[in-house]
């Protein structure tokens, strides 16, 4: 399968989960909506027909006691604050018939009624049931007046404009869902497609860093490899008449062993395996440490390089990656410079934060590269850097280390001739 039909399978796949999520989530505040909505519109109902009930079953016994005849069993009495005009009473006999038609009206019972058939194994659970197009809120209870006909007592509430409510809101409901799904499938892509951004860029990024790894190693493998087999067609010679293919070789291993290095040190950032080792020191003593053997260095090249150091400054730091950081940056500056230049490491302090610059008057950098120069591998000229053993990685490092530091790191032009790098670090570290 191709880089792209994987990235699309994958990007479809995140879109799918997505759109499943927000389903889910939708579905669920939906059902709790809905849930919410209906038990607030029956609750009220609910109240009454227990209020009714406990009602009923209070006069039941009242009349029990006072040996009242069963003929006017448990209706409560109006006038008491229980009469509700959306409530109709049913009595029941053992045989399932309507006892109290009379009571009711034998025309309600005919119309509504003709068709009910109670179900006595929901005693005492309020319910739905629904008589030809009306919809009752329904309670069916046993009677507990023995001497009566009456075995069941069957309340019901008449709840069509609560039932119209929640039709409405359950159509409003799936018409929202209905739109809110359709929005979530545009989302779940877009969504999808942001996430996969960084996927891809870091995919490219590790692709071209492996093809310039490989390549960088492939040319002085071969060179090596080609110096060793000359050598090998007269083993009679003597080391001192192929001095010069040796001496190639041992080059090209010493560059090879440090691009492996620096090779190790990125894929170890990358991945955060570096951890700093914190402590405090002098700054301007440690840059005179670090600085005094490019001064003696550069003497022998004809370079001037000064220190000018007035931070007089205790920072807090990893002593080994800030003298890493000088080293590539000295190193970079003497590479850059010609016999006569002048290279200059200052330190100062700006907003309480540690400077160092390295300032040199050497071949300076264009407008353009200054974009590019912290990316792995970018060099400006790869001819002529390859020729002073440079490989392109040393400003990346630097950037790693820098940042590890929460610090920055600045290129500029040092006038109309050379370099300027600027870097500020900040006095005590939050690792
Ligand atoms: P290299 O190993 O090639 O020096 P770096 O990452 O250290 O790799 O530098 C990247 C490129 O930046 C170099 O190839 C060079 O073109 C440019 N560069 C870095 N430092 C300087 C400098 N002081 N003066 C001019 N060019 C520089």
């Amino acid at each position: 399968m191709t880089e792209n039909k994987i990235f699309k399978k994958q990007q479809w796949s995140f879109t799918l989960l997505n759109f499943v999520v927000f389903t889910l989530i939708f579905a669920l505040f939906g059902l709790i909506i809905s849930t919410i909505v209906k038990n607030t519109l029956y609750s009220k109902t609910d109240e009454e027909l227990m209020n009714f009930k406990g009602r009923i079953e209070q006069v039941q016994n009242e009349e029990r006691e006072i040996g009242v005849p069963s003929s006017g069993n448990g209706q409560p009495r109006f006038g008491e604050g229980l009469f509700n005009p959306r409530m109709v009473t049913l009595k029941w006999n053992e045989d399932k018939e309507i006892i109290n038609q009379e009571e009711i009206g034998s025309d309600i019972i005919a119309y509504y009624f003709q068709d009910l058939i109670p179900d006595f194994k929901q005693l005492d659970t309020i319910h739905n049931i629904t008589v030809d197009t009306n919809t009752y809120r329904t309670l069916i209870f046993k009677s507990n007046n023995e001497s009566s006909e009456t075995a069941y007592i069957q309340l019901l509430f008449n709840v069509d404009a609560e039932q119209s409510i929640i039709e409405n809101f359950e159509k409003i409901l799936i018409l929202c869902t209905v739109l809110a799904l359709l929005l979530s499938i545009t989302a779940s892509y877009l969504l999808a497609r942001k996430t996969m951004k960084p996927i891809i860029q870091s995919w490219n990024r590790q692709l071209d860093f492996v093809e310039n790894a490989s390549h960088e190693l492939r040319t002085p493998l071969t060179i090596i490899q080609n110096k060793l087999e000359m050598l090998l067609t007269v083993p009679n010679a003597r080391i001192i008449d192929k001095f010069e293919n040796i001496a190639l070789s041992l080059s090209e291993t010493r560059r090879l062993s440090k691009l492996t290095t620096d090779l190790l040190t990125l894929a170890r950032a990358d991945s955060s395996e570096t951890q700093l080792v914190k402590e405090w020191f002098e700054a301007d003593d440690f840059v005179k440490h670090v600085c005094m053997p490019y001064v003696e260095i550069g003497e022998l090249d004809d370079k001037k390089v000064q220190l000018h150091l007035h931070s007089n400054m205790e920072i807090e730091a990893d002593k080994s990656r800030i003298h890493q950081l000088l080293v590539i940056l000295l190193d970079n500056a003497l590479k850059y410079t010609a016999e006569g230049d002048e290279i200059i490491v200052s330190t100062n302090v700006e907003d309480q934060k540690l400077v160092i610059e390295v300032k040199d008057t050497g071949i300076g950098i264009s407008e353009e590269s200054k974009k590019h120069i912290f990316e792995r591998f970018f060099r400006e000229d790869k001819v002529r850097t390859r020729e002073k053993g440079g490989i392109g990685l040393g400003l990346s490092i630097a950037q790693w280390i820098v940042s590890s530091h929460h610090g920055t790191i600045q290129v500029k032009s040092n006038g109309n001739k050379g370099t300027i790098f600027k870097i500020k670090l900040p006095k005590k570290q939050k690792f």
